[in-house]
């Protein structure tokens, strides 16, 4: 138990916010972008900077507190909210600073993608993000990062120049490839475990600000054909483009089969190389051509709303087969919610050509990366459309090369986190115990501190 006075002293020790829960503030600050939890935390402290994260960790461990860190609050897994214990929020964390010349951008860690954007942008430049821009770049930084120039400049952590990090004894280190260079290996992939991280420095590249984007929208009775002939084309395209299948219902529709694709190379070039996109038949819709590359960031965000409650499955597969394809339509034609769908990912291009030893995170051999994402309303139909997630990725399963996206997991238990870490999971478990012995940071696809 927390007395007042305990509490008091820690909140004179920030600069930002200590929320309690008589606070009026408190339900909307518990609150994340999954609405599958509810959870009720003693002590919300926000962070304003580096100091405050200091101070945070000390009265935590010093109190055995519980913690949960929050960058940008939607993930799936709803690890950044605890029941008791104290929510070590980030969000107020938002400084940009963009080196044009470097082409570099350091920013903290409460920022989301629309914002870095923003601010690199406005020099004509970006490094690879998610594709729905009210995610935060922490959370999807320090799983990975898939995202729409990752054939081109290979995800997230392949671009990930340093991190300033706040350990569980309470220190502050650096970490990049010349400081702490295995707790640099460790935090590209290693979801949170080893610490608080207060800002990310990342490499930048010329990119639009118009690309050639958007997305052509087929109807779902030509799944099967679209996707035989996604297969094909994604894997035989140039680096600079990036194409995702997805399957959804646009606003009073039926479900559809979308190609969204992101080319960020030359624009009179590219024309021709997503020509043949168009080609499987007649589309529903063409939302294929130059765009800005921020409203390409933004294409999918409005199927995404906060406050649903959301469950995912996700796998690499070998490959698209025929079978898997057979699996895609069938589910496609039977999801239980209108909001639910299937986004398909790739690991190509640039992205694909890094040793899966060369960081923690190790998914670099199986090109595509289905997540299946559930998404209702009403908490009466969880059974039915968390079953049907469940079942979809089951009747992937032969299809399957064996490992998962660690941020793309809503079933968090130890067995997915070793598949989602594979043959980097030994490692990863010893630099938890340099830098973690205690398992504090163990909300989270957590690694177990070992020898
Ligand atoms: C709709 C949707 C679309 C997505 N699309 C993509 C995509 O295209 N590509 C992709 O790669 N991923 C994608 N993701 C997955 C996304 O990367 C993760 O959900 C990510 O964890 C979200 O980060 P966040 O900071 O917003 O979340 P949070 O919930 O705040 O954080 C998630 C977890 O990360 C850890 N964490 C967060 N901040 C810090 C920090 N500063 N220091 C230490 N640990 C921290 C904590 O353990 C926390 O529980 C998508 C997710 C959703 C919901």
């Amino acid at each position: 138990m927390l007395n007042d006075t305990t509490i008091e002293k820690f909140k004179a020790s920030l600069r930002g916010e200590l929320i309690q829960r008589s606070d009026e503030r408190y339900d909307e600050a518990r609150k994340l972008w999954n609405g599958m939890f509810d959870r009720r935390p003693a002590l919300i402290a926000r962070c304003v900077g580096t100091a405050d994260v200091m101070s945070a960790v000390n009265f935590a461990r010093d109190n055995g507190l519980q913690v949960a860190v929050r960058g940008g609050g939607h993930s799936f897994a709803g690890h950044s909210v605890c029941d008791g214990g104290l929510v070590i929020d980030l969000s107020p964390m938002k400084a940009i600073r963009v080196d044009p010349a470097a082409r570099t951008a350091r920013a903290e860690a409460g920022v989301k993608w629309i914002e870095f954007d923003h601010e690199t942008q406005a020099f004509g430049l970006a490094t690879t993000g998610g594709t729905v821009s009210d995610t935060g770049i922490a959370g999807l930084t320090l799983g990975g990062g898939l995202g729409w120039l990752s054939n081109k400049h290979g995800l997230t952590v392949d671009n990930l120049i340093s991190a300033d990090v706040v350990t569980a004894d309470g220190r502050f280190v650096t970490a990049s490839a010349t400081e702490n260079q295995d707790l640099f290996w460790g935090l590209r992939g290693g979801s949170g475990n080893f610490g608080v991280v207060t800002s990310f420095e990342y490499r930048l590249h010329a990119v639009g600000p118009t690309i050639l984007g958007g997305m052509v929208v087929y109807p779902l009775g030509k799944a099967k054909e679209v996707l035989r002939f996604y297969r094909g084309f994604s894997k035989a395209a140039p680096d600079e483009l990036t194409i995702y299948a997805l399957v959804f219902n646009p606003p009073d529709s039926d479900t559809v089969l979308a190609l969204v694709c992101c080319y960020c190379g030359p624009l009179d070039k590219g024309e021709e190389v997503i020509r043949p996109l168009k080609s499987v038949g007649p589309p529903v819709q063409d939302m294929l051509g130059p765009m800005p590359y921020v409203a390409h960031q933004r294409i999918t965000d409005a199927g995404f709303p906060a406050g649903s409650y959301y469950y995912t499955k996700a796998d690499f597969l070998v490959d698209l087969t025929d079978e898997a394809i057979e699996v895609f339509a069938e589910y496609a034609a039977t999801k239980p919610s209108l909001q639910s769908g299937v986004l398909v990912q790739t690991v190509c291009g640039a992205a694909s050509r890094v040793a899966s030893s060369a960081m923690a995170f190790p998914h670099r051999r199986f090109p595509y990366a289905p997540v299946i994402v559930s998404q209702w309303l009403d908490a009466l139909d969880s059974d039915k459309n968390i079953g049907w997630a469940r079942d979809f990725w089951r009747a992937l399963q032969s299809f399957a090369g064996g490992g998962v996206y660690v941020n793309d997991l809503s079933d968090v238990d130890e067995d997915r986190v070793r598949i989602a870490y594979g043959a980097n999971y030994e490692r990863l478990a010893a630099l938890k115990k340099k830098y973690d012995p205690d398992n504090f940071f163990r909300l989270n696809p957590n690694i177990k501190p070992t020898m």
